[in-house]
């Protein structure tokens, strides 16, 4: 056995700079060893050249030579069972401390309860930091101490809060990594091809434009940041340090983000359940055709069709276009919001369960904060707002105006009366005809 070592556990921050938890660990006594485990709970389930494993190989062998490059270290890549891996780390090395940025979904709070019992049994200081979020799902409270289910109250509140306090990214980074280097392990031997759909880079400058152009998908008024952030490749802290007044609209979606990730930990049923749970009795139609439609982007409704093409293709989808894709779903379709959030999860490269389930419930009606049920988004409207030179639906659609194109899955106004009727007779314990 060699001396004693800290762990840094990299796992949703995947980054050397401004890192809470790597940091931490830098500043221990001990030389520090970087992880990565590729979770076979979460990997076995994705296709072999799925986009966002490939973002996450490429970002870690971007760390590795960095690691290498400036410190002579590197990162200890595995693949398995967590705590199984855990179980082998414990056994090799002599393991001091291990630090680790807490992670909110369901799934990761129960593997990560599981692993600390076992570093404690084994003589381990663990250390789970805040590092994803600028305040945690209990920071942000009611009077009554229980936790917001609505937005702008929470955003009012997280505004006193955030005027508080001094947010500083993490100062730059300390030489205190274990001299280590092993074979950066090839995407192939870890299961995987690379995808040829990448994640673009996020664009900071056009965040003074955003508060006029972010609503329009054809034009370039948003800033892509959202698979950073969900895979940390840059830090919250880093973003917030570019605004100032002036881009409140932008901060405001910010605040967006962290309350979906408090409502996924304070109420953790949302996952699979209805938040509204006077809606269990909508009678969803879930005709398999007219998903399988959707999914392809051939309802013939070419504002829906473009932003399926756009996700199939891309992996991304602009923020107005989800919610005409969702509304779409739920209501003129009269499909379970789950099965949209499902496939949705299944391709975005920006996927984080807080965000995606919290907005599915928004357009489904169903949500803490959400839509009413009778707001059935007309798309033919939404695209004269938000597309009216057809640029966007041209884009991706290229054959909307012509005779291939299919003819509407649904009337317009037949599948809005039908969506309503179906969500009125729910709450009123009716069966819909
Ligand atoms: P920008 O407009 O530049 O916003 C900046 C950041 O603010 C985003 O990166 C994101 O972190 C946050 N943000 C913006 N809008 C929202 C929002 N409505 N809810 C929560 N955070 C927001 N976002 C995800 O990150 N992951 C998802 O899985 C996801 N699923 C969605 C599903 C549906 C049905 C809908 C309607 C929205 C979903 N969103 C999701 C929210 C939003 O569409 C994306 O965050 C945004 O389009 C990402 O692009 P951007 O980074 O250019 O956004």
């Amino acid at each position: 056995m060699i001396n004693k070592i800290t762990i840094h556990w990299f796992r949703r921050d995947l980054r050397l700079e401004d890192n809470t938890a790597l940091n931490a660990a830098l500043n221990s006594k001990y030389p520090v060893l970087p992880l990565f485990i590729f979770d076979t709970n979460i990997i076995e389930e994705l296709p072999k050249n799925d986009a966002r494993v490939s973002f996450i190989y490429k970002q870690l062998k971007q760390i590795d030579t960095g690691l290498f490059k400036r410190f002579e270290s590197g990162i200890i890549i595995k693949k398995g069972e967590p705590v199984e891996i855990w179980k082998e780390l414990v056994a090799e090395y002599d393991i001091a401390e291990v630090h680790y940025n807490r992670d909110y979904e369901p799934y990761a709070i129960k593997r990560d309860n599981g692993i600390i019992n076992l570093l404690i049994d084994n003589g381990i200081e663990v250390t789970s930091h805040q590092d994803h979020v600028v305040f945690e799902y209990d920071k942000i409270l009611k009077k009554d101490a229980s936790p917001y289910t609505i937005y702008t109250p929470y955003k009012n509140q997280w505004l006193k809060h955030y005027e508080k306090v001094l947010l500083l990214p993490n100062k730059g980074i300390l030489n205190n990594f274990l001299e280590y280097r092993s074979a950066f392990p090839s995407i192939n031997s870890l299961g995987f091809n690379l995808s040829t759909i990448e994640v673009p880079d996020w664009k900071s400058f056009n965040i003074d434009d955003y508060a006029t152009k972010r609503d329009f998908p054809y034009m370039e008024g948003t800033t892509h940041l959202s698979p950073h952030l969900r895979f940390g490749t840059i830090s919250i802290r880093e973003i917030l340090k570019l605004l100032d007044d002036s881009h409140h609209v932008f901060l405001s979606e910010l605040i967006w983000r962290e309350f979906f990730i408090q409502i996924l930990v304070n109420f953790p049923d949302v996952a699979n359940n209805n938040f509204k749970r006077k809606y269990n009795a909508v009678q969803w139609r879930n005709d398999e055709g007219e998903f399988q439609r959707w999914c392809e982007g051939t309802t013939g409704y070419p504002m829906v069709d473009a932003g399926m093409r756009q996700l199939n293709e891309t992996g991304y989808m602009h923020n107005r276009v989800r919610m005409i894709c969702a509304s779409f779903l739920c209501k003129h379709l009269l499909i379970d919001w789950q099965w949209g959030e499902a496939y949705f999860a299944q391709k975005l490269l920006d996927y984080e369960l807080s965000s995606n389930n919290g907005n599915w419930q928004w357009a489904a009606g169903t949500g803490c904060d959400a839509a009413p049920y009778f707001r059935v988004f007309n798309p033919a409207e939404q695209q004269r707002k938000f597309d009216p030179h057809f640029i966007y639906i041209r884009k991706w659609v290229k054959e909307f105006d012509q005779a291939s194109y299919p003819s509407p899955i649904v009337e317009h106004k037949t599948a809005r009366e039908r969506a309503i009727v179906a969500y009125r007779s729910a709450l009123n314990g009716k069966k819909a005809i």
